[in-house]
């Protein structure tokens, strides 16, 4: 056997990119992942797994699953997207920008709705961007310069778990060569999360009063007058946490679903970018979405150049529109305004609403991913495809927005197809279909 050294872990969006992995000498099986956490070792070990679906399946009127070839699988999802009058395609957020770059074609083709997971996620991170901008930073800044940390509805101990030791709380970097001892570390969650247990000061805000507790720390940096108890926190932890912000000589805020997905949604984010524009008068200061899956920074920034917009976008017109509420995946499901759905690289039979899967089921529709879940159970076609960044490489942007380019350090079973090529074969036939 021998190690491929340098591997990028394509599970979250921290892409940590000094994985280690063991392959036998003809590249056919993976052995051993190093340096990885728990769930992205098992990323990379469960495309060994022995019972493995390597071939696309149909459901039939009983229930029952019947192996078709990949043509056949090809044909049906070109036909499927022809034929509807708006196609919704969604997911996208664990593939290479290779395989988003020909959906966005085939979408186009099609007049299809495209979508991706920001939509259940960071989607409101993106709309605040564009309301009043971002002054953010890359994870090298912050491991090298950051001294103050602070994660607002987060807790990377469990979604990201190699986050604070590379880049945030842990690692020495070349103005922060105390490591852990040189930072001060602020976590805002109204549960006591790992993540809570090792910071300097816990605010343990009320649930859904995250909008204020962000306006009164622009209060407090300015030394204003707060009342005793803003969203279940007293003032003088307040005045506390933010001196200890605007002393540093760098401070990140990392923020997540706590923040994004809680009342207020956008409007918080509006907020934290103010909070964090704010201490920028005191200190130097920016702040970042902790994005969950390892490439829907990647999507965002493929449909960003193609269309303008980075997710919830509808070319049903000829044209791109954007109008999140409306143009986004639960909200056309539940006013039934699609009429066939292809999933890629996602799982929304696990994360969208009961009544939104169910509209899935109803509906001709196509699930592509090398895993069997939820949405693959619920869809009438599944496509298995090989992993990206295990068993083919592809471009993939960081929860910073850094491009890397990730891996392929073992061989899919024999016969498989990737993404990129399922859907490069799926846009050719759709110019069959349509004499393009
Ligand atoms: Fe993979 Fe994220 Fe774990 Fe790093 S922190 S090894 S990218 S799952």
């Amino acid at each position: 056997s021998r190690t491929v050294t340098d591997v990028i872990c394509p599970f979250c969006g921290t892409l940590c990119d000094d994985i280690e992995v063991v392959v036998s000498d003809d590249g056919k099986e993976l052995h051993e992942v190093y340096n990885a956490c728990a769930i992205g070792a098992e990323k990379f070990l469960h495309s060994q797994a022995k019972d493995r679906i390597t071939r696309p399946r149909m459901r039939q009127e009983d229930g029952s699953w019947k192996e078709i070839t990949y043509d056949e699988a090809i044909d049906y999802t070109a036909r499927m997207l022809v034929n509807a009058k708006k196609p919704l395609m969604y997911g996208w957020s664990s593939t290479n920008c290779e395989a988003q770059a020909i959906g966005s074609e085939i979408g186009e083709l099609v007049g299809a709705v495209v979508d991706n997971t920001a939509t259940v996620c960071h989607g409101t991170s993106l709309i605040a961007v564009q309301d009043i901008g971002i002054p953010s930073c890359t994870l090298g800044e912050v491991k090298n310069r950051a001294d103050r940390i602070l994660f607002w509805g987060c807790n990377p101990a469990h979604a990201h778990p190699r986050h604070m030791s590379r880049y945030s709380i842990f690692p020495r970097g070349f103005f922060t060569g105390k490591g852990h001892t040189g930072r001060k570390v602020i976590v805002v969650d109204p549960r006591r999360t790992d993540t809570a247990k090792i910071a300097d000061i816990h605010l343990q805000v009320e649930q859904g009063r995250d909008y204020e507790l962000f306006d009164a720390f622009r209060v407090a940096f300015k030394g204003e007058h707060l009342p005793d108890v803003v969203a279940g926190i007293p003032k003088e932890k307040i005045y506390e946490a933010a001196e200890t912000l605007k002393s540093g000589r760098f401070a990140i805020i990392f923020f997540g679903m706590g923040v994004t997905q809680s009342l207020g949604k956008n409007h918080n984010i509006d907020a934290a970018i103010a909070v964090t524009r704010d201490l920028n008068e005191y200190t130097k200061a920016a702040i970042m979405p902790m994005r969950g899956h390892y490439n829907v920074t990647g999507s965002g920034q493929v449909w960003g150049w193609l269309f303008g917009f980075p997710y919830a976008v509808d070319l049903s017109r000829g044209f791109a529109r954007y109008n999140p509420g409306d143009t986004t995946a639960n909200d056309l499901l539940r006013r039934d305004e699609v009429d066939a759905v292809l999933v890629i690289a996602s799982d929304p039979g696990a994360h969208f609403p009961f009544s939104s899967v169910k509209k899935i089921y109803d509906l001709p529709s196509v699930a592509i991913d090398p895993h069997e879940t939820p949405t693959t159970e619920v869809c009438r076609v599944h496509v298995p495809v090989a992993f990206v960044g295990i068993e083919v490489g592809g471009c993939a942007y960081r929860m910073d927005n850094v491009p890397i380019e990730t891996r392929k350090v073992v061989e899919p079973p024999e016969g498989m197809m990737t993404d990129e090529e399922f859907l490069g074969r799926v846009l050719a036939r759709i110019k069959e279909l349509q004499g393009v």
